[in-house]
């Protein structure tokens, strides 16, 4: 077998959380979200009895004051590898100082959503869907997110989401079909205040699609209980975006979560964020997308990391992302294909980048395959 092979197969295996920083700690509780929120990792002595850092790490740590908070679940801090400074999954919720470097690109608000917000808290910036902030809170904190200038409410800015002018501009304005909650993280909120958002939306006739964009099934898994699951499958159609950029987050814990979900007849799609030294490797992706299927979640969107203050050293350059596409198309299956998108910075939307296999457009169409071979089609005249 080739090396890349070994590489593959080592990424696709399934393995449940590592607990032994938690020896004491029963099933039960471990099993508990309860338990898991309470025992995030929050502090730098928190963190520092569970691991040796890095002086960036450490000197990272201390600026998460005023920043972007640090907390990480049992869960997810079970699948670091405290002996690789490059893991992966360390990367995405252990802060760094690059955080504080400068860059004059940089923006507190990449996607211009502030102003697109006809009512705090709800961004309408596409013809017929709207942006629904529920929460300022995550049950972990990603280092490069995109909203952090409110998200984990140490910052300047605040959400204050105006429910009840939120809910009547969604009923005066029946050009929205589809309601998207996001935040921070709406699975978060309790069954009975989710129960009431997703009621108060049903009730308004022309919102055809909700869906909910979360990281809990992925950083506290032990939250998709089966009364979260009895309750959401009363809101059909209902959708769920979750978030996962390495293939080692897809653990046995998380295959359950997913699965109730699944089960509970919502149709699961993943979006993930092109991180450097996280996932930006065709050989990470293709055991990502995999992955993701076998656990019944559609690929959906693969980002170029957004221009959110504090995320340079994440950032790729953009023939990356289009590479990874290039690496899947026609070599995978196609359901394992997320689109490639820039959300074009100052607030122009999701935009697809794909790789070229147009090669001339008129009356023969010539086509390049995934094997790089060239084909004609000859194109009908109107
Ligand atoms: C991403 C996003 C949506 C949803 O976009 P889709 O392409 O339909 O997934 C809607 N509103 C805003 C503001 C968004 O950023």
């Amino acid at each position: 077998m080739s090396e890349t092979t070994t590489y593959y197969d080592s990424l696709i295996k399934w393995h449940p959380a590592d607990r032994s920083d938690w020896p004491e700690v029963s099933d039960e509780q471990w099993n508990s979200y309860a338990w898991q929120f309470r025992n995030r990792i929050n502090s730098l002595a928190d963190l520092e009895s569970k691991m040796t850092l890095t002086s960036d790490e450490h000197a990272g740590v201390l600026m998460t004051g005023n920043k972007l908070a640090m907390g990480i679940s049992p869960q997810f801090f079970s699948i670091i590898d405290k002996d690789d400074p490059n893991c992966p999954i360390r990367k995405q919720v252990v802060p760094r100082i690059q955080e504080s470097w400068d860059d004059p690109l940089e923006m507190s608000d990449p996607c211009g959503e502030d102003s697109h917000m006809p009512v705090p808290g709800l961004v309408h910036r596409y013809p017929d869907r709207v942006l629904f902030l529920t929460t300022d809170r995550c049950a972990s904190y990603c280092r490069y997110c995109t909203r952090s200038r409110v998200v984990s409410g140490v910052s300047d800015q605040k959400l204050e989401t105006q429910w009840e002018q939120a809910f009547s501009y969604l009923e005066k304005h029946t050009e929205v079909r589809d309601v998207l909650l996001s935040g921070g993280d709406p699975l978060l909120l309790s069954d009975n205040k989710l129960d009431k958002i997703l009621t108060r939306l049903r009730a308004i006739p022309h919102i055809q699609f909700v869906r909910i964009g979360s990281r809990i099934p992925i950083f506290l898994p032990q939250r998709v209980t089966p009364e979260l699951c009895e309750m959401l499958k009363k809101h059909h159609p209902l959708f769920i975006s979750v978030h996962v950029n390495h293939p080692k987050e897809l653990t046995e814990e998380v295959r359950t979560g997913l699965s109730k979900l699944a089960d509970a007849g919502i149709p699961l799609g993943n979006q993930s964020v092109l991180l450097k030294g996280v996932n930006d490797d065709p050989e990470v992706q293709k055991a990502l997308v995999h992955k993701l299927l076998m656990a019944r979640v559609r690929p959906y969107y693969l980002y170029q990391c957004d221009l959110i203050k504090g995320s340079q050293h994440f950032r790729t350059p953009v023939e990356k992302g289009l590479d990874i596409i290039k690496s899947l198309r026609g070599f995978t299956t196609g359901y394992a294909i997320p689109q490639f998108v820039i959300d074009a910075p100052g607030g122009g939307g999701k935009t697809p980048l794909n790789p070229e296999y147009l090669r001339r457009l008129d009356e023969t169409v010539e086509i390049q395959n995934y094997e790089g071979k060239v084909y004609q089609y000859p194109n009908p005249v109107e």
